[in-house]
């Protein structure tokens, strides 16, 4: 119930006014966010490199609704490939395509995108398109498949949700294809019309997709490629006694985790396993932050806490 309101707030414009302008808020979300400027974020980056960890760094923002700003958004990410590559920090890139203009049109989205590709790929940095709300899978996963096949860049990847009812169909087909997938629960509202709406059952498919998918033939060379991306203690073992019992190697899968979760589960499977940290940063922090309270309703707490330690 809590978890449905504090969702239902992530896209509410004026609660996000009344939070955004909330002293409290805004320190709480810091645990979450690594800053609102890109210098922020690759100085997080470094520490975390420094502690064996890679990163995936996403300029937070989504819904775009002026081509102007769906522009800067891609300018915003070129600029940050390039200072990745020039500083040697071990980052990909995370990106979602509502933040690239795909409310505008599909075409705009696409342009976008081929920009920030072609930075990318010039430069061997990963990508990764989210994935967004149910209403946006179908044209996130063809315009994943089309930009893979055009640029034959196999460090671009999408996410898909072990909550959304279809999911074990696009897995078996993406795994078929030799796709870079990033498999995590899900993080939207979503009807019982096309996720299932019981927590035990989301486990249940998340562990066997991606048995299903790292158990696929190899079809063409290392690929396909999944990173495992749950902070859930028992979705981490399973992941984990399943690389070990069947001899998986590093060039099929990663772990990876959300900034300010569970960092120090992270620095012991960095011991074994690569991990990467997703970090988020920039001024639109709001909805991100709302779907991680929604994740955890006790982070509420931390209001409480921060609000009487003023
Ligand atoms: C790298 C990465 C990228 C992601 N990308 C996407 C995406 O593109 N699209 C999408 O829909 N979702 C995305 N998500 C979010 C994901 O769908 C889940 O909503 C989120 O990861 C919580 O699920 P969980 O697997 O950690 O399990 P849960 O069952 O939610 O949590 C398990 C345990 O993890 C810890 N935990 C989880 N969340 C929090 C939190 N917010 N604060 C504190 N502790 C917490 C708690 O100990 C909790 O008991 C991503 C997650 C990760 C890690």
């Amino acid at each position: 119930m809590l978890r449905r309101f504090l969702l239902y707030l992530s896209h509410a414009s004026w609660a996000r006014s009344i939070v955004t302008h909330w002293g409290v808020a805004r320190r709480v979300a810091r645990r979450f966010v690594a800053g609102e400027t890109l210098d922020e974020a690759l100085q997080a980056a470094r520490l975390l490199n420094q502690r064996g960890l890679l990163v995936s760094l996403d300029f937070l923002g989504e819904s775009v609704t002026s081509a102007e700003d769906a522009r800067a958004v891609m300018r915003a990410y070129r600029h940050m490939i390039e200072r990745i590559a020039a500083e040697k920090v071990q980052a990909s890139v995370s990106l979602k395509l509502t933040h690239l203009g795909l409310d505008i049109s599909e075409e705009e989205c696409l342009t976008n995108l081929r920009h920030i590709l072609t930075a990318a790929k010039e430069r061997a940095i990963g990508v990764t398109i989210d994935m967004e709300s149910s209403r946006y899978t179908e044209t996130t996963l063809r315009i994943y498949r089309t930009m893979r096949d055009e640029y034959a860049f196999d460090n671009a990847g999408t996410v898909i949700q072990a909550y959304l009812l279809r999911t074990e169909n696009d897995m078996r087909a993406l795994a078929a294809e030799g796709a870079h997938i990033r498999l995590c629960k899900g993080a939207y509202l979503e009807p019982p019309t096309v996720a299932f709406p019981e927590k035990a059952a989301v486990n249940a498919n998340f562990v066997k997709v991606m048995t299903q998918f790292l158990r696929a033939p190899l079809t063409n060379g290392d690929r396909p490629y999944l990173c495992i991306a749950t902070h859930d203690e028992a979705m981490l073992q399973a992941a984990e006694q399943l690389v070990r019992a069947e001899n998986i190697p590093e060039t099929r899968y990663e772990f990876q985790m959300l900034y300010g979760i569970r960092s120090a589960r992270q620095d012991e499977l960095a011991k074994q396993h690569k991990m990467r940290v997703y970090v988020p940063f920039g001024t639109a922090w709001y909805p991100y932050f709302m779907r991680r309270l929604a994740e955890r309703p006790a982070n509420l707490w931390f209001f409480a806490r921060s609000f009487f330690a003023r």
